[in-house]
């Protein structure tokens, strides 16, 4: 483990598990919007161990994986404590462009998740 994953990847219950919301929500939008995930290859980012959040192996579309890296980075280093739902935050930390990005995705695999039974009901506390 590498000094920026020790410093991101905190063991905290709350972080954790949104973080793992975050991949699960970016992997369903991009295989959803931009194919399978098969000709996308492997992400990986210094600062968080994604084999781990997501599970196994994480491929994704360039834009979705650099969207993944901002959400977790902003999501890591949230200073709000507690943190509230990011829709009720006074600050709203992502650049504009990710946060419309997020909020799509939200809206699509949110929807997708609970279709398909498959969802931690806390989502919403995230975004
Ligand atoms: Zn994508």
């Amino acid at each position: 483990m590498t000094a920026m994953q020790t410093r991101f990847d905190r063991p905290d219950r709350a972080l954790q598990r949104d973080l793992r919301t975050l991949v699960r929500f970016i992997e369903v939008y991009c295989h959803d919007h931009h194919g399978p995930a098969r000709q996308w290859p492997t992400v990986s980012l210094q600062t968080h161990d994604l084999h781990r959040l997501a599970g196994h192996d994480l491929h994704l579309c360039p834009e979705c994986r650099k969207l993944l890296q901002h959400a977790l980075v902003k999501r890591s280093t949230c200073p709000m404590d507690p943190k509230p739902a990011c829709k009720r935050c006074p600050r709203h930390c992502y650049a504009p462009v990710y946060r419309r990005q997020i909020r799509q995705v939200m809206r699509h695999s949110g929807r997708a998740l609970v279709l398909r039974g498959r969802i931690d009901y806390l989502w919403h506390l995230l975004f």
